[in-house]
């Protein structure tokens, strides 16, 4: 049973608003650019695994899932988690291009390329190595006596493997469902009730890893972002304030809330408060007041004294 589902990550939404945002010959373009191809690809190979394991049946009782991270002190982030009666699976999806060797003394991945050239990787196998210790942690702290086993899936049946270490579980997403079901589960370590419990108890200490503000992470300047409201139709038309509405310069739209998604990316980009002054330049409103207004109203609350206020987001209830 799936008990949470992947969704689209925001880092996704977060880098195209980014390079929308820079000039075009910005120098960290490339750099976020390759974030975000390496973005759509790991999320496109983690939807090949949900989607193979869509006809996961096991014949025992078992929870999945899927994009499963804990916060400080763990620090985690796994693809799928797999909880059943006898143990914890932890399974981390690949999607890299090229003929992919398992390097040992240090242990690193390297992908060689069609055209010879060879890119290096931190070792999937050291990374759930440590995420496999820190999920151990995490379940000691529950009281939980599971074992811990980490698998690593090849999301492209042409992604040739060579070298992986026979101590390694590594699959190809094909293989996923009928290893994971052949599976003994002989010894149950906990009841069905506890199973069940053990997944809330994932589910509740889950929280959504936090990408943002993305420009001081690639340290591009604040000042070089474009402010300004986007058409959200041919997404590079900046939008003019009417007396009731927005309305795209290239292409004409109306919209009444394409400034409602200019604060979103706000806070995607540029830092986690905003003060008035701050939401009228971004934004392109005319007056405090009306900023002020503006943020109260789309979810935004005031910290600080009245003279050095800023806005928060409220925190998301889950
Ligand atoms: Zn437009």
């Amino acid at each position: 049973m799936i008990i949470k589902y992947r969704k689209e990550p925001v880092k996704i939404l977060g880098y195209e608003a980014l390079l929308k945002r820079l000039p075009p010959n910005h120098l960290k373009r490339a750099a976020v650019k390759n974030s975000l191809n390496s973005a759509r690809a790991g999320y496109g190979g983690e939807e090949r695994l949900d989607r193979a394991m869509e006809y996961f049946d096991p014949p025992y009782s078992h929870q999945i899932i899927q994009d499963f991270s804990l916060p400080a002190p763990y620090k985690i982030q796994v693809d799928t988690v797999v909880l059943t009666q006898s143990g914890v699976f932890l399974l981390e999806v690949k999607n890299i291009t090229g003929k992919l060797q398992f390097k040992q003394n240090p242990s690193v991945l390297h992908s060689i390329l069609s055209d010879g050239k060879i890119k290096s990787y931190k070792s999937p196998i050291t990374q759930m190595n440590e995420t496999s210790m820190r999920l151990r942690m995490f379940l000691k702290q529950l009281g939980c006596p599971l074992p811990v086993t980490s698998m690593i899936v090849i999301s492209y049946p042409s992604q040739i493997v060579e070298d992986a270490p026979a101590t390694a579980h590594v699959l190809s997403v094909g293989e996923v469902n009928y290893y994971l079901s052949e599976m003994t589960q002989a010894n149950p370590v906990l009841s069905i009730e506890e199973l069940d419990s053990l997944g809330q108890q994932f589910l509740s200490a889950h929280q959504d890893y936090e990408p943002f503000p993305l420009a001081p992470k690639f340290q591009i300047d604040l000042s070089d972002i474009e402010p300004g409201v986007f058409c959200p139709r041919c997404l590079l038309g900046k939008m003019t304030k009417t007396t009731l509405a927005w309305e795209c310069e290239t292409c004409r739209l109306i919209s009444r809330n394409a400034h409602v998604h200019a604060l979103d990316e706000w806070f995607m980009l540029m830092k986690p408060t905003i003060s008035t002054a701050e939401c009228c330049e971004f934004i392109g409103l005319k007056s405090l007041d009306a900023a002020k207004h503006f943020l109260l109203k789309n979810g935004c609350q005031p910290i600080g004294s009245r003279r050095y206020r800023q806005y928060v987001r409220k925190p998301v209830i889950k």
